[in-house]
């Protein structure tokens, strides 16, 4: 998000050069720069202890293929906490031994993507409503059940060994 107006007091900024950072929207009104805004989001993988990964389809769009556990992280979280939060929330998991992978800009969207793989014993998944699907891969079908070329192509590589 590119800031035409303040969010705060609604001014319209004007280009300011902050040092390396160039020109930055500025409010003269509020006296501070007003770099632009993207979402960070998590996603992650999760691996049982028999070496197979869960991947998931969402309720909307009827996508044949599968991706990982994503979503928004929330004020005051951890991006750690993001990921094990939306495991539990998508799929009813208490996975543990996360692992970072790597971060990846979705230019699509817009946003930073952070990426995990998690743990979790093969538990039964218990789905939220925005899940309509969870299904443990074996890791070379796993590579095969998501978008090639996506991030979560590359995450579903990283996370195998
Ligand atoms: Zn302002």
């Amino acid at each position: 998000m590119h800031f035409m107006y303040c969010p705060d007091c609604g001014a319209k900024t004007v280009p300011r050069q902050m040092g390396d950072d160039g020109a930055v929207p500025y409010c003269e009104n509020c006296q501070k720069p007003l770099f632009d805004m993207f979402s960070t989001c998590v996603l992650s993988v999760v691996k049982n202890p028999a070496g197979e990964i869960a991947l998931i389809r969402q309720s909307y769009g009827q996508q044949e293929t599968f991706v990982g556990v994503a979503g928004y992280m929330k004020p005051g979280e951890t991006a750690e906490e993001a990921a094990l939060r939306e495991i539990r929330e998508e799929i009813g998991l208490d996975a543990a031994g996360l692992r970072y992978l790597f971060s990846a800009w979705h230019a699509a969207r817009g946003q930073l993507m952070l990426c995990f793989c998690a743990e979790a014993d093969a538990a039964e998944f218990r789905l939220s409503q925005e899940v309509r699907e969870a299904k443990w891969f074996q890791p070379a079908d796993a590579c095969n059940a998501v978008r090639q070329g996506s991030i979560i192509e590359r995450v579903v590589r990283a996370a195998i060994p």
